[in-house]
């Protein structure tokens, strides 16, 4: 970005509550079902129904205000959103406006070393619409109403971020919260996580924030980043040659990466919002907000300064390790069912299973290795029965099957020779083998020695302790002289 300018971005997300239920209907919300096979007659606000609000909804809108700090209104109301749109047929969105259940709190974000308080002016309930959909039909447009009245909770930040990093670190780490927390299961691809971004720029240093355009709709970190770096590079084109930012909302196109004009952006007064008719005002009295209080899981900040502590890891493992719940109780279990250093259980569960997960594609949830059977094998490597290096191969033994790190290691005779009297031997064999080689090393090529470690390897399949074959190489041919 050019140094001029500074960019100014609040995002709205719109997270889908892990309800069973639709928020004013008993309809199901379970994903992937035949298209209009969950719209009931509430969903679609057929004349004569009346919605009722479903609790766990409220509960899980209140989870989340207490975890961000945030005011719990006491008393919250419905309100209707009046608009047109073909995936909303009954003509208006329920949801909140004037009087939102969650009020204003924050969360901390930590953009490469740099702490920040990013500030959420609110979240409120509201239901979501139908679904159009464009292929299949010919040139038509096919609705399925399945998702009309799934709830969610759109929680708004302050316009707080200054760059499309930071906005992407705050939408990870509410993603992160939410899951959490269990009150939406983050599935972006499904939708249930998706974000609107609000971008402005200005010329660094004034106060007022510059008019600002809404990208609808980014379903992916990635696009969000690479969206909203788009936006404020044409922002400030456009103002830099003169023009001037109309106020509007857009679309990003990830084939093109480019955001395009969609509509002008409405006002508020164009929805002629007003409280539903049909809905009671929400109350929240002291005692729910303090069992959901009592009912809060160790949320992540607080998770990842007890492994510092606990388990002594940096700042950076212990943000991999506290990425999500599930992740955090795989590395738990691994070190209390092991009972070896902290250490070694965090090396094997950031490299060798993150890496092998991201191979695979995997979530943790799907690790094929148990916690159980990691730490049988960590056993192994810690009471020095196999090298770390054989231990890799025992990994991916136990991956495609079913086996324990104790049988594969008894079937395929991995145990590591550590006797002295054995490695001697074939140290001795390697030496005489190659008196060339002898002669550098002792002329003062320190590298050469790895070759020597190399062989010896080689000769034992991998298994000779590596410590016992260094010891005896230095024994036979001398200390490095550290001169090349
Ligand atoms: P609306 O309801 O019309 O979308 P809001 O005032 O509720 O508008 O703001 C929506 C989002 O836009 C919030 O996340 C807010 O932080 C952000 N926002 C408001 N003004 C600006 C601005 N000038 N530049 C960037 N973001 C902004
Ligand atoms: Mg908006």
């Amino acid at each position: 970005m050019n140094s001029e300018w500074e960019a100014v971005i609040g995002l709205e997300i719109h997270t889908q509550l892990a309800t069973k239920s639709k928020i004013f209907s008993g309809a199901a919300t379970a994903y992937g079902a035949e298209p209009n096979t969950q719209a009931c007659a509430v969903d679609l606000g057929l004349p004569g129904v009346l919605p009722v609000l479903n609790g766990d909804a409220v509960r899980k809108a209140v989870t989340f205000g207490l975890a961000i700090d945030a005011e719990i209104a006491p008393q919250s109301v419905f309100a209707r959103k009046n608009y047109f749109y073909p995936d909303l047929p009954k003509g208006y969105q329920i949801s909140q406006f004037e009087l939102p259940i969650v009020g204003k709190g924050h969360l901390d974000i930590d953009v490469d070393g740099v702490g920040k308080r990013v500030g959420i002016t609110r979240a409120h309930l509201e239901e979501d619409a139908g679904k159009s959909l464009h292929e299949d039909f010919h040139g038509l447009t096919g609705i399925d109403l399945n998702r009309a009245g799934t709830p969610l909770l759109e929680i708004v930040s302050e316009p707080d971020m200054r760059s499309a990093r930071e906005a992407v670190v705050y939408m990870r780490k509410l993603h992160e919260l939410v899951r959490y927390l269990g009150i939406c299961d983050g599935n972006m691809q499904e939708g249930s996580f998706r974000c609107d971004a609000n971008v402005s720029v200005r010329p660094k240093g004034r106060q007022e924030y510059g008019t600002r355009a809404e990208i609808k709709n980014i379903n992916s970190f990635r696009f969000v980043e690479k969206a909203i770096n788009f936006e404020i590079e044409r922002q400030i084109d456009i103002l830099e040659a003169g023009g001037k930012i109309v106020q509007e909302t857009r679309l990003y196109d990830a084939d093109k990466d480019e955001t395009r004009s969609m509509r002008s952006k409405e006002e508020a007064n164009d929805y002629r919002y007003f409280p539903d008719p049909d809905l009671l005002p929400v109350l929240i009295e002291e005692s729910l907000k303090a069992e959901i209080r009592a009912s809060l899981p160790e949320l992540p900040a607080a998770k990842k300064q007890r492994f510092i502590g606990q388990y002594g890891l940096d700042g950076e493992n212990a943000d991999t390790l506290t990425s999500s719940r599930e992740l955090a109780d795989f590395y738990e279990a691994v070190v209390s069912a092991s009972g070896v250093e902290a250490r070694l259980c965090t090396n094997w569960v950031t490299g060798d299973v993150l890496g092998a997960l991201n191979k695979a594609g995997l979530e943790i949830g799907q690790c094929p290795v148990s916690s159980t059977r990691l730490a049988g094998l960590l056993q192994r490597i810690a009471d020095n029965t196999i090298s770390g290096k054989i231990a890799k191969q025992v990994f991916d033994k136990m991956w495609s099957s079913e086996a324990s790190a104790d049988d594969i290691i008894q079937r395929e005779g991995l145990v590591q020779i550590s006797d002295s009297g054995a490695i001697e031997a074939v140290i001795d064999a390697i030496i005489a083998a190659n008196p060339g080689q002898v002669e550098q090393y002792r002329s003062g090529k320190d590298k050469v020695f790895g070759f020597f470690v190399g062989q010896a390897m080689k000769a034992t399949q991998g298994k000779a302790n590596p410590a016992e074959v260094n010891k005896m190489l230095v024994e036979k041919l001398g200390q490095p002289s550290g001169a090349e």
